[in-house]
Parts: C-alpha cells; sequence; structure tokens
C-alpha cells in the first residue's frame, strides 16, 4: 500500500482534462454530431466527446 489512488479529485484537475485509464492518452474533447432517429424523423445531438486512442477512429469515421 505505498500509493494510495483518489478520484473524483476534481478541485485540482481541470475537469477536461481527462487521461484515459486504457491507453493513457489525454483526451481531446471534441464537439460531435449525432444523428439519431426517432419516430417523427432524425434528430442531430451535438455532444462533447472526449476523444483518444480507443475511440478516434469510430468518432472520426
Ligand atoms: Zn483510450
Amino acid at each position: 500500500m505505498a500509493k494510495k489512488q483518489t478520484f473524483g479529485d476534481k478541485s485540482s484537475k481541470k475537469s477536461y482534462d481527462v487521461v484515459c485509464p486504457a491507453c493513457d492518452q489525454t483526451k481531446q474533447y471534441v464537439k460531435h454530431v449525432k444523428a439519431v432517429k426517432t419516430d417523427t424523423g432524425w434528430k442531430f445531438r451535438s455532444l462533447n466527446v472526449g476523444v483518444c486512442k480507443c475511440n478516434e477512429k469510430e468518432i472520426y469515421a
């Protein structure tokens, strides 16, 4: 028990500076417009998505 990991320590860290635990890369937050199909048609939703190595292919596809 040499190191203690703390979660949710947001006061000392910028909320958008997130490092992915899977690839250890800082996530880049981009606005991603997603088309969602509804009963009445298509709806576009703008989302802020954190992009890292794990999901950059599907985001920028
Ligand atoms: Zn990742």
